[in-house]
């Protein structure tokens, strides 16, 4: 299956798509991720990234668009992938549809995370990440077993710099501006599944699983 996790910062994609990834047996594609990947190796693409990130803004299409198509055509996700942070603009959508077009390919389901500005805020205030493997925790309602310590590697935990108030109401900005507008996009497509993603995370990850197996909306 090809799945869109779509959602503002902080509404849990990446914590729920750990779970969709074991599921579907299908690889987590984040292109934040790929991003500070790319950063940390210190390539090109990353540094070109990173001022972006900083500000809380969308890196160009152009760029983002490549990265992604290229990822997609890995033989691992030939078979499905979930998507996590991509599409962003209604630009990098086409971009998408025009590519599997031409794959004779489609998006099963898009799976729409919503939860309140609130929430984001104190969620994104009060997460870790993993350094090694990317799973995020939050030091209140999704606190590890050893604090500062991944349950599921051992790695390091730490703050995100772009996790600061400033720079999380600049996303937020972002996220209602330029892609809020996808919601109309999916639902035109008849693949948008809307899930009340503020709940505890057991039963988001109930509803997203029954989301998937209901057939179009
Ligand atoms: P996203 O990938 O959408 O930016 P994350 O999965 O990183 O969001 O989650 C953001 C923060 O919220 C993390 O600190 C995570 O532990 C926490 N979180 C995720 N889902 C829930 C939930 N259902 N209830 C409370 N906190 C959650
Ligand atoms: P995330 O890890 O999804 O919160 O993304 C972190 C940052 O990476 C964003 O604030 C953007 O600067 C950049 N980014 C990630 N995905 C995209 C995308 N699809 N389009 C443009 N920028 C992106």
């Amino acid at each position: 299956m090809r799945i869109i996790l779509l959602g503002a910062p902080g509404a849990g994609k990446g914590t729920q798509a750990a779970t969709l990834h074991e599921h579907l047996n299908a690889p987590h594609i984040a292109t934040g991720d790929l991003f500070r990947a790319a950063l940390s190796a210190g390539t090109p693409l990353g540094l070109e990234a990173k001022g972006y990130m900083d500000r809380g803004e969308l890196v160009p299409d152009d760029v983002t668009v490549r990265m992604l198509l290229e990822r997609i055509s890995q033989p691992d996700a030939s078979g499905g992938y979930i998507l996590d942070g991509f599409p962003r603009s209604l630009a990098q959508a086409h971009a998408l549809d025009e590519a599997l077009r031409a794959r004779n390919e489609t998006i099963d389901r898009v799976l729409l995370v919503d939860v309140s500005e609130e929430e984001l805020v104190r969620r994104l205030s009060g997460r870790w990440i993993c350094r090694a493997c990317q799973t995020p925790y939050h030091a209140i309602s999704n606190p590890p077993r050893a604090e500062g310590v991944c349950d599921a590697d051992g790695g390091e935990l730490y703050q995100r710099d772009d996790d600061t108030l400033e720079t999380v109401r600049n996303r937020l900005g972002v996220y209602r501006d330029q892609t809020a507008p996808l919601i109309d996009h999916y639902t035109e497509q008849r693949v948008l599944a809307r899930i009340n993603g503020e709940q505890e995370i057991d039963s988001v990850r109930a509803d997203l699983l029954a989301a998937l197996t209901q057939s179009h909306g």
